[in-house]
């Protein structure tokens, strides 16, 4: 692949004013601009319901990167300029017609390749629609390449996805779709493969005879804030079980892959995904359980309840926590429970992935008052990025006995290293044509068979156990783990990994 030309293209940003575009978009754009991923030929059209005038756009595009991290440099007039904005009806033809049209003038303009890029950043029930009218106006052409980039949520449960997917496929191939899961350009994610495949240590040890439990927490301390009228009808299992957090698990047990690229590491986490021991309704309670915020305090701030949020339903039974038990039938990980869980208004926002060691078999040191302390690997994803290592080590005393001993690689600490967002890493793979870091249909039909049970359970009704702003979720919880002997390890950095 010409990969210098393959920079060259033009983006269109469906939902340009909207809040994806302004937090992520455009500062991503603007730094892949400063470290010469994109040049000089390329373009961003984006496209809004509303009447804006190129400089109206320019200017927010201007702002958005002003109230991001991304420090501006003298260059940015010329970036600027590569900016247009055209208002759009998306049910009306003659936008598309328009749409071609404009693309057609900047890339003679600036010498781009008919490369095109469509970034879907407004509701999933325009994608089906924008998708079919972008082909049938010849706005996908047939000279460069045309891609397609795809927001979550892609769809609420395996019918709608699949009609979903049946709308965009229509007009793109398979191999054109990138769906996003921004937790895969997220360094630490994308570093769980490393850590696992290039490290002799690890690798040999990374089943079922060494490992006695896995747990990937992804805690938030904010509430719904204003997305309320979305979170209500989405709740805590669709919006990071079916994506996120089974992409983690996937990772992790995924076997080695023969080479590193995208059909052979998909279809490895793809295999992962079918190992899943599938749960009937019926058995649900056993290895799911929910919870919804309560008010409570966060930072010694009181804050309200869901159910006080604003566009919530005031007798909702939507979940704002999951915790899960996972199991992967295959040779690697038979007996191997994987806990997941993930919440809002959670102590702490962190994403950290704990992977406990068995116990010695003949352990020499236990005595009374002295408890050895599993062997763990914690990976870091966010806010910090990094490694640690729990061990055990000897007491500076005369007891003989053992104390736990954490070493830690922090990745973001560095001076000078500035992890880039993963927007960013995502938008550049995408231009590269790179898919590897992008859910596969497949990954994601797999991922709603697997929900959809969960959330058939939830929807009959029954006790949705509330849990304290502030806390790390609900009793049940902690009872998941506890009567398989096992408890949540703490998520809080600098916290006692002490037992
Ligand atoms: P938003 O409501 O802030 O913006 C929606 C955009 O779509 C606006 O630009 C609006 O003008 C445009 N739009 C709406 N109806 C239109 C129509 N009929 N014709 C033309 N334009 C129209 O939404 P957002 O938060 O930016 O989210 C966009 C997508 O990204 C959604 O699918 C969302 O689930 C997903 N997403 C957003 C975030 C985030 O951080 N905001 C994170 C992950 C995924």
């Amino acid at each position: 692949m010409d990969n210098k030309s393959d920079g060259y293209c033009t983006l269109v940003i469906f939902g340009a004013t909207g809040d994806l575009a302004k937090r992520k978009l455009f500062p991503s754009i603007y730094n892949l601009y400063k470290k010469g991923e994109i040049c000089h030929n390329f373009a961003v059209v984006g496209v809004a319901r509303r009447e804006w005038s190129d400089e109206f756009f320019q200017e927010n595009v201007l702002n958005s990167i002003k109230e991001s991290k991304v420090e501006i440099g003298d260059d940015i007039d010329e970036f600027l300029e590569h900016f247009r904005y055209l208002a759009f009806d998306v049910t009306d033809k003659r936008s598309y017609q328009n749409l071609n049209a404009l693309l057609h003038n900047l890339e003679e303009e600036y010498h781009i390749p008919s490369n095109r890029m469509f970034y879907m950043a407004m509701a999933p029930k325009f994608f089906g629609t924008i998708a079919s009218s972008l082909k049938s106006e010849g706005v996908t052409n047939e000279k460069g390449w045309n891609r397609l980039i795809i927001e979550k949520p892609f769809g609420h449960d395996l019918p709608s996805a699949e009609q979903l997917n049946d709308e965009i496929r229509e007009a793109f191939r398979e191999d054109e779709i990138y769906r996003i899961d921004h937790y895969l350009g997220k360094e630490m994610v994308q570093n769980i493969e490393v850590i696992r495949f290039a490290n002799a240590i690890f690798e040999p040890l990374w089943n079922n005879r060494y490992i006695s439990n896995i747990q990937i927490t992804s805690s938030e301390s904010l509430g719904v804030e204003d997305r309320g009228g979305y979170y209500d009808h989405a709740g805590a299992l669709r919006d990071m079980v079916q994506n996120h957090m089974l992409q983690m698990v996937s990772l992790l047990a995924m076997e080695p892959p023969i080479r590193l690229t995208t059909e052979e590491i998909r279809s490895e986490k793809i295999k992962a995904l079918r190992a899943l021991r599938p749960i009937s309704v019926e058995e649900v309670d056993n290895y799911f359980v929910r919870g919804q915020y309560a008010p409570g305090e966060i930072k010694g701030e009181e804050v309200p309840g869901y159910r006080s949020e604003p566009n919530v339903d005031p007798e909702s039974i939507t979940e704002t926590f999951v915790a899960g038990k996972l199991m992967i039938d295959n040779f690697r990980w038979a007996g191997v429970p994987i806990y997941i869980r993930t919440g809002k208004r959670m102590t702490e926002k962190s994403t950290k992935i704990v992977i406990q060691f068995k116990e010695l078999p003949m352990n020499l040191y236990y005595k009374e008052e002295d408890q050895m302390h599993p062997n763990l690997l914690i990976i870091h994803i966010q806010p910090d990025e990094g490694i640690s290592l729990v061990l055990n080590g000897k007491k500076v005393d005369a007891t003989g006995l053992t104390t736990p001993v954490k070493l830690d690689y922090c990745n973001n600490c560095i001076d000078g290293v500035n992890t880039p967002e993963a927007y960013e890493k995502l938008l550049h793979d995408a231009i590269q044509g790179d898919a590897t870091n992008f859910t596969h249909w497949d990954e994601v039909s797999l991922s709603w068979q697997f929900v959809d049970v969960i959330s058939k359970a939830w929807e009959k009704g029954g006790h949705i156990p509330g849990y304290k702003s502030g806390s790390m979720g609900p009793e049940e919880s902690e009872q998941l783990l506890a009567k398989d002997g096992f408890k949540w390890w703490p998520i809080i950095d600098g916290g006692s990994y002490s037992i």
